[in-house]
């Protein structure tokens, strides 16, 4: 199979508003048919399922526009992804989930769950940096980085998982070149100061074992430990014994 030179649009009949739903995809157009095996097929699309599934030819045009609006086929540049969202709607604030932020930090904006054939999954998670042709997708044996360096036109491809160090990923995404921003972590703490944990706290608020445990808010304490049970916020224990919370930058 020669690298087809367009796509087009899918955009389904019946969209669903779960958050990071692409509204549009892109699928590879093949004017001359869908062939029984890819074997050039990108790693970074999954694999090629066989004709008429991940593809778009003249024969099966009509099968998808049974539960799609099919566009017109766009020439792309040889480096498009086979299969890439094209609808995303932008999500809103900071990414809650530090990987989500490190990826978006890095410049992977267009993210979206997509039907990549071949892996365990129907669909995955998907993260693109157009500008630079970079994928990461999550799945459940972990993240998939395929990255390009701005100096060398191969494509790095590395696993990370299946539990995910955003350090490793942070160095992946440096070595390669693109914008790296630390995730969010705990706030800094005053010296001597010490970061509980939910249940270690809770628990000195609920036995007094603190500076001011011994004039206790019984209502101010119930709110906290739900807070706290919540992950809503954090509690540090200062140097004088006192409790000190601050919301959590995670939650
Ligand atoms: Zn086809």
């Amino acid at each position: 199979m020669h690298p087809p030179t367009h796509r087009v649009t899918l955009r389904p009949h019946t969209p669903t508003s779960a958050p990071y739903t692409a509204r549009a995809f892109a699928l590879p157009w093949l004017p001359d048919g869908c062939p029984t095996s890819a074997p050039n097929w990108p790693d970074r699309d999954g694999h090629y399922p066989g004709p008429h599934t991940a593809s778009v030819c003249p024969t099966c045009l009509p099968d998808h526009q049974r539960h799609a609006t099919v566009s017109d086929p766009q020439r792309v540049t040889a480096d498009t992804p086979m299969i890439y969202a094209v609808d995303v709607p932008t999500p809103t604030g900071r990414a809650k989930h530090p990987l989500l932020a490190i990826l978006r930090g890095a410049g992977f904006t267009r993210l979206a769950w997509l039907p990549l054939p071949g892996l365990d999954n129907p669909r995955v998670l998907v993260a693109d940096n157009p500008a630079r042709g970079s994928r990461a997708t999550l799945h459940p044996l972990g993240l998939d980085l395929h990255l390009t360096h701005p100096d060398s036109p191969a494509r790095v491809h590395l696993r990370i998982g299946p539990r995910i160090d955003t350090t490793a990923v942070l160095d992946a995404l440096h070595t390669t070149g693109h914008p790296t921003h630390p995730a969010p972590s705990a706030p800094a703490l005053p010296p001597g100061a010490r970061l509980l944990t939910a249940d270690d706290a809770i628990h000195m608020i609920t036995i007094g074992g603190h500076a001011g445990g011994h004039q206790p808010d019984l209502a101010l304490d119930v709110a906290l430990i739900d807070a706290l049970r919540a992950g809503q916020i954090l509690a540090a224990l200062m140097p004088d014994d006192r409790l000190a919370f601050t919301p959590n930058p995670h939650a």
